[in-house]
């Protein structure tokens, strides 16, 4: 997998002025190479090209200077902050032989660049996978399965953004077969870019979800938004998807390309499964037995998307069951951090349908001691937020499990409205809003051979717990 950029030609200075309609402001070294592009000034060397993007708290044109004095050759500007920064930035380019390129938008010609080089490579095959959960397992499944006997690229960890697809692309390289882009969205339109970049060969969707509802509505438009990954198919490419997925005919229309339906009801050669609780998942697929260390039932359906797109592609069974049993939960998805304390570790992201089948996991996991959620908020949910949190709560008292504890301002009117069923005498239930009382609440509950679920969006960052949980 992989293809770092380390000396490696991706572009001369020409044609990275020239693919994005840019316009040398100064002008140094033209026939010169660039070898990397980086948004990170300290990651600026020779031979690298620095895009200053605007970020939520800074502004990329901060770190022009230190992009220059670190050794970047060339450097992307608006055009206009150009006259505002000519006089502190054009002598030190041209002393550090550096050039400067005027750009109408730094984000834009960020993609403009990404889809110009990886135009360039006709015979790679792109496989692109977006759904409202499920696309860095599946990525990683896929892009595990193709890299077992051909060279493939794919986006590290979740760079799938309109920022980190581009940029994903630049790690392909003449020796690639296949390139594997997980590609995310949560604005409308975004998709339509990030399509427009990639034009995958092969687009996955592994399902639709109540995911930044905030910007979409509804969950019809998250499925619209999610199927522009087949806007720019010509015919002969192919689109897969779950055959259980409720919006299922939704995503089907208009698409220009065969539909091949995976799924427990729909991969050819699906036998079964066996769930072996923490200790992961057996698939049973044409004769072979695999063994994937990822736990959750839900991972079935990303295996069987990563099998059916292999499948399709010529992939062998043995190289299908090799690189499936070879990949390994991510941060915060699924992972298990065994000690006295068990913890499941799940805090990557959470929304209301990954958060019920984390619940449910947790409920159906065999365990001898005791078993305990932490719920934290999901953000992004829009005006649906109360009521999703408070469906959350309706979903989980009841469940069998030990204690819940619900952590974040928008569980505390569902878990009031929730009333006495909050009171059980077999179980225990809270809610709050203050890190500190979470934490003392853990300390004086928790204690050893406990199973302890921490599921939240990312912005709760609730992978704070777990050196705190570790102490007890
Ligand atoms: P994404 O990259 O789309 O955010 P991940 O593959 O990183 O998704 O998985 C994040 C979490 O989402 C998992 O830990 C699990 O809780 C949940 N999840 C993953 N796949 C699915 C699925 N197919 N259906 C429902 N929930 C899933």
């Amino acid at each position: 997998m992989g293809g770092g950029t380390v000396n490696r030609k991706l572009f001369s200075l020409i044609d990275v002025k020239e693919s994005v309609k840019g316009m040398f402001a100064v002008e140094e070294n033209s026939r010169g190479n660039i070898e990397a592009v980086t948004i990170d000034s300290r990651e600026a060397a020779e031979n690298s090209l620095f895009i200053p993007l605007p970020g939520l708290k800074t502004d990329g044109h901060n770190y022009v200077k230190s992009a220059l004095l670190n050794g970047a050759s060339a450097v992307f500007l608006e055009k206009k902050r150009f006259k505002q920064l000519e006089a502190d930035i054009a002598p030190l380019a041209k002393k550090k032989k550096a050039s400067l390129i005027l750009v109408d938008n730094v984000l834009t010609a960020l993609q403009s660049l990404g889809k110009s080089y990886l135009g360039r490579f006709n015979s790679l095959v792109k496989i692109g996978i977006t759904g409202s959960s499920g696309k860095t397992t599946t990525k990683e499944m896929l892009a595990s399965v193709l890299s077992v006997h051909h060279s493939t690229a794919a986006n590290v960890k979740n760079l799938n953004s309109e920022i980190g697809v581009p940029l994903t692309a630049f790690r392909v390289h003449e020796g690639h077969e296949y390139a594997v882009f997980e590609m995310g969205t949560n604005h409308p339109g975004e998709m339509a870019v990030l399509a427009d970049i990639v034009r995958p060969h092969y687009g996955i969707i592994t399902n639709i979800g109540k995911t930044h509802l905030e910007f979409f509505g509804s969950e019809e438009a998250v499925a619209r938004e999610k199927a522009d990954i087949f806007r720019y198919f010509t015919g002969s490419e192919a689109a897969f998807l779950n055959k259980g997925e409720p919006l299922l005919s939704l995503l089907k229309e208009n698409i220009r390309g065969r539909v091949i339906l995976y799924g427990t009801e729909a991969t050819a050669g699906f036998e079964g499964y066996e769930n072996h609780g923490l200790n992961g998942l057996t698939i049973h697929w044409e004769g072979l037995r695999i063994c994937l260390s990822l736990y959750g039932q839900y991972n079935i359906l990303n295996a069987l998307a990563a099998i059916s797109a292999a499948f399709h592609l010529g992939i062998s069974g043995e190289d299908i069951k090799e690189g499936l049993e070879s990949v390994r939960p991510l941060f915060g998805r699924s992972q298990i951090l065994h000690g006295g304390i068990t913890i499941l570790l799940d805090c990557y992201n959470s929304n209301p349908d990954s958060a019920r089948s984390a619940v449910e996991f947790l409920e159906k996991t065999e365990w001898k001691g005791r078993k305990i959620a932490v719920l934290g908020s999901m953000f992004e949910l829009g005006k649906l937020s109360e009521s999703e949190h408070s469906k959350l709560i309706d979903f989980t008292i009841g469940k069998r499990l030990d204690a819940v504890i619900f952590f974040g301002e928008e569980f505390l009117h569902g878990f009031e409205l929730a009333g006495n069923r909050t009171t059980d005498k077999n179980r225990f239930y809270i809610a709050t809003e203050d890190f500190d009382e979470l934490k003392n609440t853990l300390k004086k509950y928790l204690r050893e051979g406990d199973l302890v679920l921490l599921k939240a969006s990312r912005g709760v960052e609730l992978e704070r717990l777990v050196p705190f949980i570790k102490e007890i």
